[in-house]
């Protein structure tokens, strides 16, 4: 549980230094949103402040993560960190004897930034379907055969490999 203290002052800092460990087996118990593929590891870290300005309140600041994932396109294991933002106002309804607990807000915001796609890397080129060779190691044999040698220069000029 992440529990904000909120006292009288107009900007109310915090900051959580949790192991993704703990925090994602306690946050995400019952939930399938990521799949046994992807995993969060080391810390994760939350920065913010909740201001009040008489009015409404605001919750701002950012979480800062390292997740674990396998490659959709090459299927190696990848490693990332991640930065994510939050700005929104606060539900004082949620607000409790001067608590407030951000656990959701920091769930919700990491499913929705999290991409469609896992990737190593944005130009990861995948696995050859004929051979099924990483491609990002290199040309397979596959493609290499039928090219015609006078193209060759030009392929060279593209940066394929193996002219
Ligand atoms: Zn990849
Ligand atoms: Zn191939």
């Amino acid at each position: 549980m992440l529990k904000v203290s909120l006292g009288k002052d107009v900007s109310t800092q915090f900051h959580f230094d949790e192991s993704a460990e703990s925090f994602f087996d306690e946050t995400f118990e019952d939930d399938d949103f990521f799949s046994v593929s992807e995993k969060f590891v080391g810390r994760i870290e939350i920065d913010g402040e909740i201001v009040n300005d008489g009015t409404s309140m605001i919750i701002r600041g950012k979480i800062n993560c390292r997740k674990k994932f396998v490659c959709d396109r090459c299927l190696t294991s990848a490693e990332e960190n991640q930065v994510h933002e939050f700005d929104e106002e606060v539900d004082t309804a949620e607000i409790a004897d001067g608590l407030f607990d951000i656990t959701e807000l920091v769930k919700d915001t990491l499913i929705a930034a999290q991409p469609i796609q896992n990737l190593c890397k944005a130009d990861c080129r995948g696995l050859c379907p004929t051979c099924g060779k990483n491609l990002n190691d290199g040309e397979c044999e596959c493609n290499k055969t039928k090219i015609d040698p006078r193209l060759a220069p030009m392929l060279k000029f593209k940066g394929i490999d193996g002219f």
